[in-house]
């Protein structure tokens, strides 16, 4: 396993077993009518996609692209959660022509909606809808849209959602089926899912809401010392829905993402170089923060080094080392290493926690995609080769 040219991805097939099955039984134990939707967009990796449907989840897309991807393996059009502001109007029609989950994000959809529904008048098709409402009111300081307001569905508080719901009450085929209230949090805290659950009852009430499913999306915590894990959120959010629901009647969706895959997947990388400039010391490295940090937000990795065993000389103490990535670009670098040992090339940096929005927001800059191994039985099994100049030139039409 040591001599696997880095860097690459592994994801462990226990502990990725243990996640899916923390969170199923916690869901059997307090909402025993649930369905998993696996959130495409956090890894859309195809084995990852193919374990969360061999272990009983749907997809969850947001874009045509996501659909035909989750169709190419297998999913079939009821088997979908299609969700976001970017649907196709084609595969928006085939989800709700075959009974699939899709919940309404804008007037657009809602008009693609009303000519569906008039061209299919023997059929009923039930329609979920995403509420837009004030969760920084009732979780302060904790959700990323912040004072200002979200981007996604029909705003509780200015009416548009009372709105949807009248034009939705006027189609003679279409029932309103459920409601989707996924936001995304900075605090992921059990907090934030009892607000939600509590917004679910609220609107049940206020519009006598008869409904088939309550989604609460996204955003949990999973894998990180200290912070809540699945068995947190469900007890909370159940006390919450049996205010309004009942498992009988109404199915509990979730759609988890990072909770799943984080504390599974480990980036491993190598030091090549070495470089003193001024008074830094560079430590050069064949991973990128692109390939763990793509959107250039994290301010700490957690990780673990295992020195290069065929390096005997003495490793004295370096004030600072800047682990950096193998791009051509000055921000390229992942952390400082103060007051450590010295690092030398063939050492290794093993990033953890890293399975969510790290492949599926790869760009292919410089270097192409890294290969993915997973785990099974103590052996590494080759998923994904890294990618090479065929991969890349797969798409083009015509070179010259
Ligand atoms: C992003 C997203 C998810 C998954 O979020 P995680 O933070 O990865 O759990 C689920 N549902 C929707 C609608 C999303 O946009």
């Amino acid at each position: 396993m040591e001599t696997l040219q880095t860097p690459y991805f592994v994801i462990d097939e226990s502990i990725l077993q243990h996640y899916y099955d923390m969170l199923t039984d916690s869901l059997k134990q307090n909402w025993n009518n649930y369905l998993i939707g696996y959130s495409f967009k956090t890894n859309s990796l195809p084995w990852l996609v193919s374990f969360v449907k061999k272990n009983g989840a749907y997809a969850e897309v947001v874009s045509e692209d996501e659909y035909s991807l989750a169709r190419y393996l297998g999913y079939e059009n009821h088997e979908i959660i299609y969700n976001g502001p970017y649907k196709g109007e084609a595969s928006f029609r085939e989800v709700l022509l075959a009974g699939g989950f899709c919940n309404l994000d804008s007037r657009l959809e809602l008009s693609w909606l009303t000519k569906l529904a008039k061209e299919y008048p023997s059929q009923t098709f039930s329609i979920g809808i995403r509420v837009n409402f004030d969760l920084e009111k009732m979780c302060p300081g904790e959700t990323t849209m912040g004072e200002t307001s979200g981007r996604f569905g029909f705003c509780y508080e200015t009416g548009k959602f009372a709105a949807a719901l009248q034009t939705l009450r006027e189609l003679p085929n279409v029932s309103i089926a459920g409601l989707h209230l996924h936001s995304s949090s900075k605090s992921r805290s059990v907090n934030i899912f009892r607000s939600i659950a509590q917004m679910a009852c609220k609107l049940q009430q206020e519009y006598q809401l008869s409904l088939s499913y309550v989604d609460l999306g996204g955003g949990y915590c999973g894998g990180l010392e200290g912070r809540p894990e699945y068995p947190d959120y469900f007890p909370v959010v159940a006390e919450e829905l049996s205010k309004c629901f009942t498992p009988s009647k109404t199915k509990l969706i979730v759609e988890p993402g990072i909770s799943l895959i984080s504390k599974c997947t480990t980036f491993v990388t190598s030091v090549f170089d070495i470089r003193d400039i001024k008074n830094a010391r560079y430590v050069m490295t064949d991973g990128s923060r692109f390939n763990i940090d793509a959107t250039m937000i994290k301010t700490s990795h957690l990780f673990h080094i295992i020195n290069n065993k065929e390096y005997s000389e003495e490793r004295p103490i370096i004030k600072q080392q800047i682990i950096s990535g193998y791009t051509c670009m000055e921000a390229d670098r992942m952390f400082s290493y103060d007051n450590k040992q010295e690092l030398v090339p063939g050492d290794r940096i093993i990033y953890e926690n890293v399975g969510g929005y790290t492949m599926s927001l790869n760009p292919l800059f410089i270097q192409y995609f890294p290969a993915v191994y997973v785990r099974k039985e103590g052996k590494l099994i080759q998923v994904r080769r890294k990618w090479g100049p065929e991969d890349y030139v797969r798409g083009t039409v015509q070179i010259l």
